[in-house]
């Protein structure tokens, strides 16, 4: 069987993310091996096939047509637990990595508990909480290249910023990470505390992408728009939320128009009010029209 005959069609996004939102993808594929994602991404390569990459679609919000390429949704979950040492696989919850990992004894990734992200998404938007990001416990990266060729990237010859990687330049696939841990007496402790902070500040029962704004240093964006007065605002089905006001929540019928009208009217009321620009933090996944 040839990859294309392989290739689901019109798999839906909403299904996808987080928000629930998303048109049909013209192809879609689950990968749940190195070797089989290295196949994929050859084939794509020699036949000019648009692709993404995703993991729990927790940061993406994906178009209301759908995605005219093909995706490829990343179920790579090995885990190699050594001494304070972790060898993972992309599509690996972020958060059962940051619960394991602290039940251990062992800290750097304690604020990935309850971050609804895999591995790969978490490395490619470099995330964080809690004065934590997770370069700092990032030894390297396995990458598959645009050609397919798999390699061992140290994190040192890769650029990390705030909810930035090289990553989001490149044209591939995490397909595994290696993290370096330090033991800590304290690491359960914390991450339970920072667990149940989540669940009392987040909207964890709605339909969400996490923080749509970045915080522009030093000031909090969630903070900006609760004083801009838009809290439970809302356009169509997408509303801002109550409990937090950088979260745009889907109330059940919320289409991609509606979060990105909501998130324009945002923006521009807060900088009406306060002065200051913010930037988007999630990831807006166009439709990409091929003709095959
Ligand atoms: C309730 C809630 C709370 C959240 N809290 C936080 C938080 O505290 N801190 C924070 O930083 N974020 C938070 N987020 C946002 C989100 O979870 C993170 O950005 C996360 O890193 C996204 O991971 P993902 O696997 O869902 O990525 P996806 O949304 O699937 O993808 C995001 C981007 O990464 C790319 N990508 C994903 N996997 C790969 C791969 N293997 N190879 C190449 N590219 C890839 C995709 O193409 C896309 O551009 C939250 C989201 C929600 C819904």
């Amino acid at each position: 069987m040839t990859l294309l005959a392989q290739f689901e069609k019109g798999k839906l996004l909403s299904t996808l993310s987080t928000l629930g939102i998303g048109g049909p993808a013209k192809y879609f594929i689950e990968v749940a091996s190195v070797e089989k994602m290295q196949e994929v991404l050859r084939f794509c390569y020699l036949e000019k096939i648009p692709y993404i990459v995703i993991g729990k679609g927790s940061n993406s919000l994906f178009d209301d047509r759908g995605f005219g390429g093909l995706v490829i949704l990343n179920k790579i979950t090995f885990c190699t637990f050594g001494e304070c040492i972790v060898h993972v696989g992309a599509g690996y919850s972020f958060s059962l990595l940051g619960a394991q990992t602290a039940r251990k004894g062992w800290s750097g990734l304690e604020f990935a508990s309850g971050i609804p992200a895999t591995v790969g998404g978490a490395v490619y938007m470099n995330a964080g909480a809690n004065g934590k990001e997770t370069v700092e416990s990032l030894k390297s990266i396995d990458y598959i290249t645009e050609e397919g060729d798999l390699v061992c990237l140290p994190k040192e010859d890769l650029e990390f910023s705030y909810r930035f990687s090289s990553f989001q330049k490149m044209k591939g696939a995490i397909v595994g990470a290696t993290f370096e841990l330090s033991p800590s007496l304290e690491a359960r402790e914390q991450q339970i505390k920072i667990i149940e902070y989540r669940s009392k500040t987040q909207p964890l029962k709605d339909k969400s992408a996490g923080c749509i704004f970045r915080n522009p240093s030093p000031y909090s964006a969630g903070h900006l728009i609760e004083k801009s007065g838009l809290k439970g605002h809302s356009v169509g089905g997408a509303q801002v939320s109550d409990k937090h006001a950088n979260f745009i929540i889907n109330k059940g019928h919320a289409t991609a128009q509606d979060v990105f009208a909501l998130a324009i009217k945002i923006k521009k009321t807060v900088k009406e009010k306060t002065g200051i620009d913010l930037e988007m933090e999630i990831r807006l996944i166009p439709y990409v029209n091929i003709s095959s």
